[in-house]
């Protein structure tokens, strides 16, 4: 047994380490299936201490670390670059307090989303951020992410719901941000929601609780095409009308959703939209009305109202599970994160669809489409390296034309490996020279997740791969 894993046994107790091959491989990528790498070890600590006892032995012995939550990155920010020992924060996975009073939640990093969902169940609070992945997807992850989901919209991301932080920095050491409402000072808490696992790891998060909304609709609307949906989502928003989410379905998502779940949708629509409006009871339904206007005045054939709580839930489902239906399609998906100016959505649409057809790689939509907020979803088989090229080539392409289009290449799935040779695109030098001392400020040696988020020194936009 190598004196790292000794070592590591000794921080974490023996039965928390994980060496073996067998074992090893399980951890060696994320939700971006087509970048796999083991590593070295694999630590799943029950409590910060020994969060910070692993962090200590890994910066005695020169191994980088890379934080885990549930491993559903879609960019590749779990993995474990350079032989690195994943620190996985399943097993902290306790809701400690809920503060109704305060409004608060403190719960351990791995908890997830849904489980902070279902123990707020009857309390009239939630946690507003809602991934689609948020079944299994933890808060840890969510904070290190900034993730957002369909009802950001109107609430807000990760960093609008996070009061505190309790962070194992890289020297091992413990410390506490907030929580507070207001931070005076500099906003620590900010600057590390959204930063991946490169400045600490998260250990315990305040969440703000905000109250359930009186009452909500659900709409339906369907569309001859993605075109007059997506200007139906301005014209929404130009109406100055906020809706709790807007969420988009191309075709090619509809027909297997509905293979998949059987909610009847009809398969020849072009696209359809899934609305919500919340809040206070009174005035919900004049919202609802000119929903519906709009949506006919750009061409939607059918408006509908879930009637009942189970076909909302039903409908929330479809759209939530879709990515999890293009199994049906191909054996491997690649989904892209991108953001336009939402009056640009047909014009990313459309390119998308190029883009496709000119790399011979089949892609189907979803998008929060309020956000502009595009998810293609690129359909290939990870076993035919050619087609895997092909995907990754059609999907850069992606993500430069959402920057043509005056957006970004990523709105919540973060940076990861995936993308972080385009930040060279998005940034000035001297802005990601900015972020590499403040990353150093944190972690001067570098060994926090490192190859993920801020290039280093001398990665060219026009690389491909990832640092090493
Ligand atoms: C089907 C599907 C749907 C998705 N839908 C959405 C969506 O609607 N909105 C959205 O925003 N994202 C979505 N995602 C992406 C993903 O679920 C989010 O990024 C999520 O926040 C990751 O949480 P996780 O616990 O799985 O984190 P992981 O995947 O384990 O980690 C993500 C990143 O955070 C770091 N990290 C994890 N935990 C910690 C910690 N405790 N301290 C420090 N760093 C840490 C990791 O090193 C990595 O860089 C989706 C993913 C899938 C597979």
């Amino acid at each position: 047994m190598s004196p790292l894993v000794t070592e590591l046994r000794a921080a974490a107790g023996r039965e928390n380490v994980l060496s073996a091959p067998s074992e090893l491989a399980v951890y060696d990528c994320d939700g971006l299936t087509i970048e796999r790498q083991p590593p070295r070890a694999v630590v799943l600590p029950g409590s910060t201490r020994q969060v910070a006892a692993v962090i200590r032995v890994c910066q005695r012995q020169g191994v980088p670390v890379v934080p885990r939550g549930a491993g559903t990155s879609l960019a590749g920010g779990c993995v474990p670059l350079g032989e690195a020992v994943v620190l996985a924060l399943s097993r902290m996975n306790k809701v400690l307090s809920i503060d109704l009073r305060n409004r608060m939640a403190v719960v351990e990093a791995g908890v997830a989303n849904l489980q902070l969902a279902r123990a707020l169940s009857g309390t009239g609070f939630h946690f507003a951020p809602d991934p689609s992945s948020q079944a299994a997807s933890t808060i840890g992850g969510n904070t290190a992410t900034n993730a957002g989901g369909p009802h950001t919209l109107k609430y807000g991301v990760t960093v609008n719901h996070v009061l505190g932080v309790e962070v194992v920095l890289s020297n091992g050491s413990i410390v506490q941000f907030g929580p507070v409402g207001d931070p005076a000072g500099l906003d620590l808490i900010g600057l590390l929601v959204g930063s991946e696992g490169t400045l600490g790891i998260v250990t315990k998060v305040w969440v703000r609780l905000m109250p359930n909304p009186q009452d909500f609709h659900t709409l339906r609307a369907i569309f001859a095409d993605v075109a007059d949906a997506s200007n139906a989502v301005s014209q929404i928003i130009a109406a100055g009308i906020i809706p709790a989410a807007m969420e988009l379905m191309d075709q090619g998502i509809l027909a297997v959703v509905e293979e998949a779940f059987h909610f009847g949708f009809p398969t020849d629509a072009g696209a359809i939209l899934i609305l919500e409006v919340d809040g206070p009871r009174a005035g919900l339904d004049r919202q609802q009305q000119r929903i519906v206007e709009l949506c006919r005045q750009f061409g939607a054939r059918e408006v509908l109202q879930a009637s009942t709580a189970p076909q909302r839930e039903l409908l929330w489902k479809c759209r939530k599970l879709a990515v999890a239906a293009t199994g049906r399609l191909s054996p491997s998906y690649l989904i892209e994160d991108g953001v336009v100016p939402r009056s640009r959505l047909p014009q990313i649409i459309d390119r998308i669809a190029e883009i496709g057809r000119r790399h011979q790689i089949r892609i189907v939509n979803v998008a929060h489409a309020g956000d502009g907020n595009v998810h293609p979803i690129l359909l290939f088989d990870e076993r035919d390296r050619q087609q895997v090229d092909r995907a990754l080539a059609a999907g850069r392409e992606v993500l430069e034309e959402c920057i043509a289009c005056g957006g970004s290449v990523t709105a919540e799935h973060g940076i990861g490996i995936e993308k972080i040779a385009l930040m060279g695109r998005l940034f000035a030098p001297a802005d990601l020279e900015a972020m590499r001392r403040v990353r150093q400020a944190f972690d001067p040696s570098l060994r926090l997740n490192p190859g993920k988020l801020i290039p280093p020194r001398g990665l060219s936009p026009l690389d491909r791969g990832h640092p090493q």
